[in-house]
């Protein structure tokens, strides 16, 4: 058995076609493709605006230029990539970590709490974890009720739903944010992309995505203007290529992440593995979480990773804590009070889920890690 990976991208012959197409154009960066991959990414999602930047990293810094300003606290979850509160670091602002539900998302319901005792926390940044997006009716009654500004980071959830809210679609929300990095639902290489319906934010993002620099039909045809401190966040025709072949197969891998979602569930019935959550039609399952109570069993989370290592399966464990790694604690952070997120750390792993893991690699992973796990 070849190794396999916890993630990984799938690559055919028509999205290698296309980039192909794309580099004997006339256009490699800010041509015809970004325009088009932004319009359809709208009409997939269900929202007015999008704009496509480097990667989601960038897709965050932007959004938090829109939404933030100096010293504003920001409630977000520890159970995400780095990125997301660094975004909030990034604008000057300071990141509260909010503990999660079992489900592995923020606790939307700590958050009010938080709200209502200290009128300077001014955002939520929730992800939407896994796939499985937080609760929209809380978050449309704490954005009319508190009038904060919600950013949903949807780098796990392309394709996911509640109560038939796209996640993304920002109907609760200020701006939504996307990753196209290779290990998430579709890939543009590097990529991201961030959503809106405020024609406002829409045209603030296009300004600092390049430069802040303005060109207008009143000024002449040399002229541009530079009206605010931007960046060099643009996106390439040719990546965008990738994106809008990626995204004609964006169903098809959703439906695949969920079959695979299901036999995972099937077969850890009554086992000693027990899913993040009952398998959820509306997830879009970026990652397939399992939680193990490693104290009743010989085993320790550190030696199932490298046992399963030695047998060519690659987990990860999602997230490291934000609050423990050595950079928050130098800004005092890592004291925090959130038990729900230690004891989802001690006992998490995220197994192998992408479309292209086939069904003979699935059922060697649900007998291998049965096996290490009983020894
Ligand atoms: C991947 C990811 C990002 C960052 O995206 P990049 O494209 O790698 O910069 C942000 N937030 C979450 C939750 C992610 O998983």
């Amino acid at each position: 058995m070849n190794f396999i990976p916890y993630g990984k991208q799938t690559i055919s012959q028509e999205d290698i076609d296309s980039v192909i197409n794309t580099l004997k154009s006339d256009f490699l960066t800010t041509g015809p493709k970004v325009k088009e991959f932004e319009d359809e990414f709208c009409k997939k999602i269900g929202v007015e605006y999008c704009v496509a930047v480097s990667n989601g990293t960038a897709a965050l810094h932007l959004a938090s230029l829109c939404l933030l300003k100096k010293n504003d606290k920001v409630l977000t979850t520890p159970n995400s990539f780095l990125a997301t509160s660094n975004s909030i670091i990034y604008v000057g602002a300071k990141p509260i970590f909010v503990d999660i539900c079992e489900d592995g998302n923020i606790d939307l319901d700590a958050c009010e709490k938080m709200i209502k005792e200290d009128s300077s926390i001014k955002a939520i940044y929730a992800v939407h974890f896994s796939g499985k997006p937080v609760n929209q009716e809380k978050l449309k009654a704490l954005k009319e009720k508190y009038k904060i500004k919600i950013l949903e980071d949807c780098a796990h959830s392309i394709g996911a739903s509640f109560n038939g809210t796209n996640a993304g679609s920002c109907e609760n929300s200020d701006c939504s944010i996307f990753s196209f990095h290779p290990v998430k639902h579709m890939t543009t290489g590097e990529g991201g992309a961030i959503t809106t319906n405020s024609k406002e934010i829409f045209e603030k993002l296009l300004s600092l995505r390049n430069h802040g620099m303005i060109k207008n039909s009143s000024m002449k045809p040399w002229e541009y203007e530079m009206q605010e401190l931007g960046f060099n966040y643009r996106i390439t025709d040719i990546a965008c290529a990738l994106g809008l072949s990626q995204l004609k197969k964006l169903d098809s891998f959703v439906t695949r992440r969920k079959e695979l979602a299901k036999n995972y569930e099937k077969a850890f019935f009554n086992t000693k593995i027990k899913p993040l959550y009952p398998f959820d039609e509306n997830s879009s399952y970026h990652l397939y979480v399992v939680r193990v109570d490693f104290e009743s069993l010989n085993i320790s989370k550190e030696e199932l990773f490298l046992k399963m290592r030695e047998k060519n399966i690659g987990l990860q464990y999602h997230y490291i804590p934000i609050n423990k790694q050595p950079y928050y604690k130098q800004l005092g952070y890592g004291n925090e009070i959130i038990p729900m997120m230690d004891k989802y750390y001690d006992e998490t792993l995220s197994l192998p889920l992408y479309p292209s893991l086939s069904n003979e690699e699935q059922v060697y992973i649900i007998k291998t890690i049965k096996e290490v796990l009983s020894e």
